[in-house]
């Protein structure tokens, strides 16, 4: 399985030039060319950038309504070039082709439908968890089930007393996650970044490397 990020930035990102360096799309990713996670507003720039085809999309799930995440006109003009929505509600289970896609609520609840996938191709296992704050119960069980690669929410740095670790991650709590899933889960990666609550790319690479957790970057394919 692979996945493409056409974007890692969170919801702050919003009107700032894409000139600048280090600069994130809205979070959004394509899984083997056929599915896309999250039909924000930025998915056809990102895909012209990076060069990530979207022509053959055929199916596009979303994990909540917040705006970074989801645009009516991107879902129409995907819809336009043949893919189909798929929608899913929390606890909701799909078998689309060869993969089978099971939902599972967030803790996210400035969002009242927010979801986390669990993405099998029948080999490979991915979870993909934007947006949320940590995790709930009933995920620590399906990922005790094992995971290929987990796709953690990072919207806060190591800025200390933020009020947003009620509906996002800060480092630490990345950190804390992975030390109780890593007999389960094979790889960890970050996406999700805020503009104002990180410094560079490069810093957090260096900063979340003793740790093995994998900073993911607009444009990034990984092999799960
Ligand atoms: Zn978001
Ligand atoms: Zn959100």
């Amino acid at each position: 399985m692979k996945i493409q990020f056409l974007g890692t930035g969170a919801a702050d990102w919003k009107g700032v030039p894409p000139s600048i360096p280090g600069y994130r799309f809205f979070s959004s990713a394509v899984i083997d060319d056929i599915l896309l996670i999250d039909p924000g507003p930025d998915v056809f720039l990102s895909s012209e950038k990076f060069g990530i085809s979207l022509k053959d999309i055929k199916w596009v799930i979303n994990t909540h309504s917040h705006e970074d995440h989801f645009n009516v006109d991107t879902l129409n003009r995907l819809v336009a070039g043949g893919a189909e929505f798929i929608d899913f509600g929390r606890n909701d289970f799909r078998k689309l082709g060869k993969y089978e896609i099971r939902s599972l609520a967030a803790n996210h609840s400035t969002c009242e439908d927010a979801k986390h996938f669990m993405i099998s191709d029948g080999q490979k296992k991915l979870y993909y968890a934007l947006d949320g704050s940590w995790l709930m119960y009933n995920e620590y069980v399906l990922l005790k089930e094992g995971a290929d690669m987990i796709v953690l929410d990072a919207t806060i740095g190591d800025v200390p007393g933020d009020y947003r670790i009620f509906e996002h991650n800060n480092l630490n709590m990345v950190r804390e996650l992975r030390q109780s899933l890593k007999p389960y889960v094979s790889r960890f990666v970050i996406s999700h970044m805020a503009l104002t609550l990180h410094g560079s790319h490069e810093l957090l690479c260096e900063k979340m490397k003793a740790d093995s957790i994998e900073v993911a970057c607009d444009g990034l394919t990984l092999t799960v």
